[in-house]
Order: structure tokens, then sequence, then C-alpha cells
């Protein structure tokens, strides 16, 4: 069967997906047709992948094509510790560092990497700053398919090697990269590359596994709210489709409330939320340690803005120093993710001092990709080991009195 594209904003109807991926008449992002009949198929999951057990609500992807590297099926871990300091009934992480390149992007390469295979593409690309390429890269190596990456000219090389390692034509671009992420979607489409970027339909398609794996974590309860680190928007999309289908279908009664969270330092969809715009606008001097969502004029931001309005959630900010704390304790919950992806916990913790959260919420929070992704972060913190001579080590180890 052949996905039916539809039009986010205008409803505009395509039997495939346009050559820059968005619609021809309002330039809005476009979305698959919702699945409202199928059901999560049962059997091993120590054997299955997530394409396979939820294949029903994928029923446009012949799945057959074998470039799985065991993404998905992350932890969702319940914080006793938080669920008290906080004062809320149910504070869950669900910790996307676990997927194979340690960010939640694996889930929406396997789906666009198996849509360009689909297609007859010879090759795939990306344009990225970072944890897309890196997961684009590994996905490229293991369907043996030409892989072009597009970064800006500027990247560090801590993010760099990580994306090289996988073999990957790797491209440093001089220019504007609002224009490029287009331009390489037409441009690749035309030439048999068939690009992958944030917020491509097929991308945000293999996010809904995230909504998924919760609904079956919770025992087929839905949270209250969830939590999603948000720059161009393509995971909050797919998250939040997820648990429309899982109501579509008719598995549950109720969706959660989503909310997006931003870094005050570019947070153009919470500002445009927060001053009852329809519209963001282009966020100007972009500065926040949160690089992974530092994107200044996201494709899906009014897609982003419109369904939070339909769906009741709401959009937030939260600055660098309330993510660097938040950095800190999820780690000492024993869980290290990056400062863009501990700006969910950040704003937890916000909303609960706003009384927006209250005691008897469930409460999910995107973990979005682990803390190794981005270690110079942790300059912002204060470590310290001690030294010792072997002789004191009684000195240390001893019971405290
Ligand atoms: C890509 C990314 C995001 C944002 O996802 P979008 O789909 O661009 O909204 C958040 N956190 C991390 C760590 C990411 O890599
Ligand atoms: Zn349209």
């Amino acid at each position: 069967m052949d996905a039916k594209l539809i039009c986010t904003n205008c409803d505009e109807v395509y039997e495939q997906e346009t050559k820059t991926f968005r619609c021809t008449k309002c330039d809005e992002p476009l979305e698959l047709e919702l699945v409202t009949n199928a059901k999560i198929n049962e059997g091993n999951v120590l054997e299955q992948n997530i394409l396979g057990r939820y294949s029903e609500f994928y029923p446009y992807l012949d799945n057959n094509v074998d470039i799985s590297l065991g993404e998905g099926f992350t932890s969702l871990i319940k914080s006793n510790f938080l669920t008290n300091k906080i004062g809320i009934k149910g504070v869950y992480f669900k910790n996307e560092g676990e997927n194979p390149t340690w960010s939640f992007k694996d889930r929406g390469t396997i789906t666009g990497v198996t849509r360009a295979i689909n297609l007859g593409f010879k090759g795939i690309g990306t344009v990225s700053t970072g944890n897309m390429a890196a997961s684009v890269s590994a996905y490229g190596a293991k369907a043996k398919i030409d892989t072009i990456i597009l970064v800006k000219e500027e990247i560090a090389d801590e993010k760099l090697k990580p994306i090289a390692v996988y073999g990957s034509k790797l491209v440093k671009v001089r220019g504007d990269y609002g224009k490029l992420y287009l331009e390489s979607i037409k441009l690749g489409y035309e030439n048999g590359f068939y690009f992958i970027n944030s917020d491509s339909p097929f991308r945000v398609e293999g996010y809904k596994t995230i909504a998924f794996e919760i609904f079956e974590q919770l025992n087929h309860n839905i949270p209250d709210y969830v939590i999603v680190p948000t720059s161009a928007g393509g995971d909050i999309r797919g998250i939040e489709k997820g648990f429309r289908e899982l109501k579509a279908c008719g598995l549950t009664e109720k969706a959660p409330k989503i909310i997006a969270v931003q870094a005050a330092g570019c947070a153009p969809i919470a500002t445009a939320f927060k001053n009852g715009r329809e519209k963001i606008e282009r966020f100007s001097n972009p500065h926040t340690i949160a690089h992974a969502i530092e994107n200044p004029y996201p494709p899906s931001g009014n897609q982003v803005l419109r369904m939070i309005k339909k769906n009741g959630g709401i959009a937030v900010d939260v600055d660098d120093d309330e993510i660097i704390n938040a950095q800190k304790l999820l780690a000492e919950e024993g869980i290290f993710g990056q400062p863009a992806s501990v700006t969910s916990l950040a704003a937890l913790i916000k909303l609960k001092e706003e009384k927006y959260l209250l005691e008897d919420d469930i409460v999910v929070n995107i973990v979005t990709a682990s803390g190794l992704k981005f270690t110079s972060a942790l300059d912002k913190h204060d470590l310290n080991a001690i030294t010792i001579d072997i002789d004191n080590l009684k000195d240390i180890i001893k019971k405290e009195e």
C-alpha cells in the first residue's frame, strides 16, 4: 500500500511526497495519513525490532530491508528520588541515550532509510549539526548505500569525528542553514539521494514508536504529560501522532498533553506560543549550551504550534542555568543526558513550581540523547576527584561513625 500525505495546515492530499516534502500550496510540512486500524504485534521483543513489533502502524513501509541496529526499546525509568523531591506522583524518564548512536534520531533514520530503499533510491543524505548526522551515517553504513552528510562549516571536532567514523561523505557547507535544508532535499530527490532531514515525513513516522513503547511500558496506560525537547519539531510531532493513532485505533481512550520545551537562548516556538501567535518568527542571535536544539527557524515550528493548540499542551523555555542544574540532578539519579536532552527535566521542575503540573500527575520526560555525545558541557560542572597515597586507603574507605 502506498501512503497518502496530508498537509498539516491546509489538508491538501498528496499521493506521494513532493520534492521538498512540503505542501506545494502553503509550504507547510506534510504528514502521513493517520493509521486508524492497527494493533501492537505479540511475540518475543528480544527477537523483534521496533518496525517488526509495530508493523501495523507502518502499512506503507516494506520492512524487509534488514537494516536494524537495535534502535528503540529504550528504558522507561521511574525516579522515586525525583518523584519525592519534586512532589509529583510519577516522574519517568524515557532514556533515548540507549539507542545505537545514542540519540532518538535512530528511530526516524530507520524509517527514512527504509523508505528510501523501498523507493529504489541508491543514496541517502541529511543536513545536521550532530546527532542526526551520526545516525544517518551509521544506517548508511549498515545499508551499504551512498551517504552524504552536510554540516555547518564551524562544526566542532568533538562532533565531527563520531560522524566521520562511519565512512560517509562528509561535507562542510558555508551559507544559510535554512536554505541548505530545502535545497538538499530538492537537489537530492532529483539526483537519486533521498534526504532524511529533521522533520521529513518518514523520519517523523519513526518517532511514533516512542509513544507506543511508553504505552506498553506503563502497562497500557497513558501518562498525563509528555515533555519533549524541541528544535525542528520532528520528534514532538511523531510522539504526538503515535499517541493519536493509539487512540484512533481504539487501544486507549485518552492522549497525553504534550509539552514542548526549548532553550531560552533559542526559543522561536515557545516565544510564539507565549505571545499567542500562530506563526513562529526567526530567533535572532541564538545562543545556548543546548546546541542540539538550537534551530532559530524550525521547519515544523508552525505545525508544532497548531498541534499543541489542538492537543491542549503548552510550549515553554528554560535557561542555561536551569539546564545545567537539571543535568546534574538527572546524573544524581544515574542518567547522563546531554544539555538539550535534560531540558525536559528543567521544564518539569519549573512547571511544578508554577503549579501547572500538580501532585497527582504522571509525567514522562524524554531524555533525547546521551551526555557522552557532548562532554565539553561538563566544564560547567564542579567536578572534583581527590588523590591519596595507597597506604591511606583505610582513611577513605571506612564506616561513617
Ligand atoms: C534532534 C534533537 C532534538 C530535537 O528534535 P527535533 O526533532 O529537531 O525537534 C532534541 N534533543 C536532541 C539531543 C537532539 O539530537
Ligand atoms: Zn498546505
